[in-house]
């Protein structure tokens, strides 16, 4: 079978860690299997820093799912130092307020050179992942540049606004400066990137991962091409909602809602993706157990969504291939 997934960072992984269980594929790195899983990861949180291309989503992607994460932070590398991030404080190099262990740097090292030497990022993603194994095919959305950034009150500047890179909004901020509106920078002129429009046409099975339906969900259907793709292919869209209880998990993706005037319930956030039908994208809509949501022309079922554990987020994947109607064995 063949499995598409619309990822973001640490949701996306994690969800991804799922998929691979529901298909008996180990959850964390490479295997033999009849199944195929396509990852297509949100790239508008990219940022250069120092001079380094940060990745942030196919990162947390690669990490998880070839064993290297570190799982209580949920992203960047497991028994990481920081001597190099120390260093630069100690310069005054700007910015200060973006983590960057010493481990993570030589991925940011490898990815900037092979750029600087004209690589695409789907290359260079390819190139990174020999040495993970992740298992699953990551694709970046699209090899152009884009970059959500969020218009804001300037903090030094009463009464001016001013548009901050996402990063720089839900890192140092921790988006609590309210978001007048979020724009994927580069998003129009994008196209998706290798491989991305056909995995989704051949696909058996497409799931959106419960990621942030705004800045990871919503800037991989910015890039032109890759809606209208989900709208096309044969196979069955179903997404799972972040929302749950009227709240993000272990997140602000309600600020980023409330920018683009989307509440923040699983109904909501359903009828914002909208049915396939309806010029949207789901044929089916999975919420949290005990929930309603009336989304027209969507199916909706309520089963646990809670991603403590990979059996429990396998039990989901294995819900949302039930409501495409399709059979794992
Ligand atoms: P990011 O790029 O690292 O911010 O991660 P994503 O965009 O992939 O995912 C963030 C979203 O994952 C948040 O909006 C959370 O609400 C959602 N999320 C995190 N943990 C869970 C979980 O256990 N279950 C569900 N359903 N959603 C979750
Ligand atoms: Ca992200």
């Amino acid at each position: 079978m063949k499995v598409v997934v619309l990822a973001g960072g640490v949701g996306g992984a994690r969800f991804l860690l799922g998929v691979k269980a529901a298909l008996d594929m180990p959850a964390i790195g490479a295997a033999e299997s009849a199944h195929e899983v396509t990852a297509l990861v949100n790239t508008a949180d990219d940022v250069w820093l120092h001079g380094l291309r940060i990745c942030p989503d196919l990162d947390t992607c690669m990490y998880t799912l070839g064993g290297g994460i570190d799982t209580e932070r949920g992203w960047g590398h497991a028994n990481e130092t920081w001597t190099v991030s120390e260093e630069l404080k100690a310069y005054g190099a700007d910015p200060t307020w973006f983590g960057l262990g010493d481990k993570d740097i030589a991925t940011h090292l490898i990815r900037s050179r092979m750029l600087r030497a004209g690589y695409p990022l789907s290359a260079v993603t390819e190139a990174l992942c020999h040495r993970w194994q992740p298992g699953v095919t990551l694709l970046p959305m699209s090899d152009d540049r884009v970059e959500t950034h969020v218009v804001v009150d300037d903090p030094d500047d009463h009464g001016q606004q001013k548009a901050l890179h996402f990063q720089e909004w839900w890192v140092r901020y921790r988006a609590a400066l309210q978001a007048h509106s979020i724009v994927p920078i580069g998003a129009d002129e994008a196209k998706p990137a290798p491989g991305v429009t056909d995995a989704l046409a051949e696909a058996d099975v497409v799931l959106i991962a419960p990621s942030n339906p705004v800045v990871s969900v919503g800037t991989v259907l910015a890039v032109p091409g890759i809606k209208p793709a989900l709208q096309a292919t044969k196979a069955k869209v179903v997404g799972v909602s972040p929302i749950i209880g009227d709240r993000p998990l272990r997140g602000m993706a309600d600020a980023c809602l409330s920018a683009i005037g989307v509440d923040t319930t699983a109904e909501a956030v359903g009828k914002h993706y909208g049915a396939r039908k309806d010029d949207g994208i789901l044929d089916g809509w999975l919420i949290a157990a005990g929930e309603s949501a009336d989304v027209p022309g969507v199916d909706v079922s309520d089963v646990p969504l809670l991603m403590s554990d990979v059996d429990a987020t396998a039990a989901m994947v294995l819900a949302a291939f039930d409501l495409a109607g399709v059979n794992v064995d």
